[in-house]
């Protein structure tokens, strides 16, 4: 379970693993849509996320573990740290034995035994006896507590004295237990240290490391093929020769895929055929991917023969969404794998992604749906289509502290410096007609502020 504050609201909301907070349509009263035949931006996304499932576990080393989302919970086997040791540089003594020791009546104690880090220590601390002792080195039997090398008026650079003292004086109490770090301080046996679903971070990855898990069981990174279409489309190491453009979808949707935890398959662009389309969509069954992600050719163009591939391959719906920039959004399954057919435009590709398939993809790999958000009030007035609307805006701090938006220019959907310049996207909720100056709306932050 998480818990999120709705920022629309200010209010805690509790709610499932995969979390929404974006409070989109929610937004707009029912009735209040103005383009009509136009499907919810929620509902679609509920329907969507009811047929996905999380993928299964697989074992990775642990050095390859990290930022990945952990699959079961892990319950620490041994005790953190496994032994009494000491705190301090010093020496390990009986705390009854040094308690009248000060500065002027030191305590003089026979030094029995000499223990450094990684050693075992054999013998037994008798009354009247000290034991040189590291930071780390285990308490022997017998001592209770451990005076640092300061208190003592033995003086020794990091330990680099090869012989102990015959004897030491102890210019200080201590009490027992004072510079010992006891068995199970940190982890005691037993305890649930990581929690399945947890996404492994470098301290969680020391967790592990101390708890001897040389594999750890996470869930599979979904693998996503993405395909682009269109007789315009050149590849990003071929001339551009007139009328062409050169695919920037499929890097962006494997930009998208990665940084959410999916393993990106890029399939080569297809022509406006066909066979080619076909060729394009076998190839990317043939790397079994958990999900299919293609843009472009889901409108209803002239050349838009991937409708006729999808039909042969499996069942696929075009919706056409209350989304700005976005709309049509094809989705289904091939040969039962999950696909979702974008917009060609690039900006339509991005925010569809971002509203949808991310969802769907952090939802199969089992992540948390957290998407860093603000609030902002908006500096100029923008004309809505009545459509959920993403504008691309640049924040700047207002002297209340408050942020203050400015769209980025055109939100012309195949602008992609747009999406650059932008620190955030506005979410004017669907229904409205436009968004004035001064009114706050939440904004979907892109960088960190
Ligand atoms: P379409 O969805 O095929 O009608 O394409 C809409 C717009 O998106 C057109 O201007 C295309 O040139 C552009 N477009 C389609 N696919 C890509 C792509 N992979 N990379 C960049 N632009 C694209
Ligand atoms: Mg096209």
């Amino acid at each position: 379970m998480l818990l999120i504050v709705d920022i629309l609201s200010g209010q805690s909301i509790i709610t499932g693993q995969f979390t929404r907070p974006f409070g989109e349509s929610s937004v707009a009263a029912q009735g209040e849509t103005i383009l009509t035949g136009l499907l919810d931006v929620d509902d679609t996304l509920r329907r969507i996320l009811a047929g996905i499932i999380p993928l299964p576990a697989e074992d990775v080393p642990l050095a390859e573990a990290l930022d990945r989302v952990l699959a079961e919970d892990v319950v620490a086997e041994l005790a953190l740290p496994p032994f009494a040791n000491s705190s301090m540089d010093g020496f390990a003594v009986r705390a009854a034995d040094v308690a009248g020791a000060s500065q002027e009546n030191p305590v003089q104690l026979t030094v029995s035994m000499d223990i450094s880090a990684g050693a075992a220590p054999e013998g037994h601390l008798h009354p009247g006896e000290a034991a040189r002792i590291m930071t780390g080195a285990p308490l022997p039997p017998g001592a209770d507590a451990v005076v640092p090398v300061e208190a003592t008026d033995v003086r020794w650079d990091a330990g680099h004295e090869d012989q102990p003292p015959a004897r030491v004086g102890i210019l200080r109490a201590v009490n027992p237990g004072d510079y010992v770090r006891p068995v199970g301080e940190d982890i005691q046996v037993g305890q649930l240290v990581i929690r399945a679903g947890d996404i492994l971070r470098p301290q969680e990855i020391g967790v592990l490391a101390s708890l001897g898990r040389v594999t750890v069981p996470v869930i599979r990174r979904p693998r996503v093929a993405i395909l682009s279409s269109g007789d315009e489309l050149v590849e990003i190491d071929e001339p551009l020769t007139p009328g062409k453009i050169r695919n920037s979808n499929s890097y962006v949707l494997a930009g998208l895929v990665t940084i959410n935890g999916g393993v990106p398959i890029r399939i080569p662009t297809a022509r406006d055929t066909l066979d080619d389309v076909r060729r394009c969509f076998r190839e990317a069954l043939a790397h079994h991917p958990d999900m299919i992600v293609s843009s472009a050719g889901v409108s209803v163009g002239a050349h838009d023969v991937v409708r006729t591939v999808l039909d042969e391959l499996g069942e696929v719906k075009l919706w056409r969404l209350n989304l700005r920039p976005g709309k049509p959004l094809a989705y289904g399954r091939l040969q039962g794998i999950p696909f979702f057919g974008l917009p060609g435009n690039p900006v339509s590709a991005q925010v569809t992604f971002d509203v949808v398939v991310r969802r769907a993809l952090l939802k199969m790999g089992g992540r948390p749906d957290i998407v860093p958000m603000a609030e902002a009030v908006l500096a100029e007035d923008i004309p809505a289509d009545g459509r959920l609307t993403y504008f691309r805006v640049k924040l700047e701090r207002g002297p209340d502290g408050q942020l203050i938006a400015h769209t980025t220019g055109t939100q012309s959907s195949g602008a992609m410096l747009s999406m650059v310049l932008a620190d955030g996207l506005l979410i004017v909720p669907a229904g409205r007609r436009e968004a004035r100056t001064g009114e706050r709306f939440p904004v979907r932050l892109l960088r960190e502020l």
